[in-house]
């Protein structure tokens, strides 16, 4: 873990409200694993530095990339970064995906921004398929934030709320399908919106895959100090079966068979 300030290399839209942020750094490249995040410190510009967390999107020959969404005034300051600015960053945090064998293969189940983790993943494991969901076609991501990442489309499936590409409904509904007829030797990832993960993991359970979960919580000091991004995780081993477990320090990934979702 560094902290450090990095300057920005990129900073671009990709699409609309979707913005790649780029930086050089030898040390964060070689040390990053899957599924792991940056706190970054972002100046507003009315002198107010507000913390965010965001994934690691990618990692190629020491150029770290980071893919966000401009949802509130965090992400809006953070677009306004220009190449050649320093940003601090406290990272790579959380304990990411787990390493898994390649003779399974990784079913990466993403809603919206969700699929930020992943491209790593489609980069660096050969055994995968992706099951994207978003809400039309305007969000699709994968050409504009991974374009050179090879792969076969028979390993995408795509849906849309509103059926402006790939299959109109739920994502979660795809993965079901496919699980239907292919449920051996398979292991899940997910990351996007509570509601789409909670389904993941019911679907996983009636189908015995484990899955593993990227949790997204309200995030302070992002590691494990100010205790304020908890989540519910099952211990057989506390009174009362269950214990609060720190997002950011814990996780952010845990495994869906232990979160207890309220
Ligand atoms: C471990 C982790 C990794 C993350 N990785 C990424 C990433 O790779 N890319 C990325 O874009 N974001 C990521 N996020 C979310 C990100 O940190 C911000 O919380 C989010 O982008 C909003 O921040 P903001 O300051 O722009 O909005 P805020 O000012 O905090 O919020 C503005 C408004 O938007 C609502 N809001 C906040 N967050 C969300 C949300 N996620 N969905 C819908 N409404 C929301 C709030 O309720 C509020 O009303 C990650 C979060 C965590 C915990």
């Amino acid at each position: 873990m560094f902290l450090k300030n990095i300057v920005v290399e990129k900073n671009k839209e990709v699409k609309s409200d979707h913005f790649i942020m780029s930086f050089k750094d030898k040390e964060i490249a070689e040390d990053v694993r899957k599924g792991q995040f940056v706190e970054l410190k972002i100046n507003d510009g009315l002198g107010n530095l507000l913390r965010k967390p965001i994934s690691i999107h990618d990692v190629y020959e020491n150029k770290v990339s980071l893919l966000y969404k401009v949802i509130g005034k965090g992400t809006k300051a953070l677009s306004k970064y220009k190449k050649g600015e320093e940003l601090s960053i406290l990272g790579p945090l959380g304990n990411g995906f787990p390493n898994i064998a390649d003779d399974k293969e990784i079913l990466l189940v993403a809603g919206g921004i969700g699929f930020a983790p992943f491209s790593l993943i489609m980069r660096e494991v050969k055994n995968w398929k992706l099951f994207y969901g978003f809400r039309d076609a305007s969000e699709f991501l994968l050409e504009g934030a991974t374009s050179d990442i090879h792969y076969e489309n028979e390993q995408i499936f795509i849906t849309t709320d509103n059926g402006s590409m790939g299959t109109k409904g739920f994502v979660t509904d795809k993965l079901e399908e496919y699980l239907r007829e292919n449920s051996q030797n398979k292991i899940i990832f997910s990351c996007g919106p509570n509601i789409m993960m909670k389904k993941v993991a019911e679907i996983a359970n009636q189908y015995n895959v484990v899955s593993y979960l990227s949790l997204e919580e309200y995030m302070g000091c992002g590691i494990g100090v100010c205790a304020g991004c908890v989540a519910k995780i099952k211990n057989p081993d506390k009174p009362d079966g269950w214990e609060f477990k720190k997002v950011c320090k814990d996780g952010p990934v845990f495994r869906g068979d232990e979160i207890i979702w309220d």
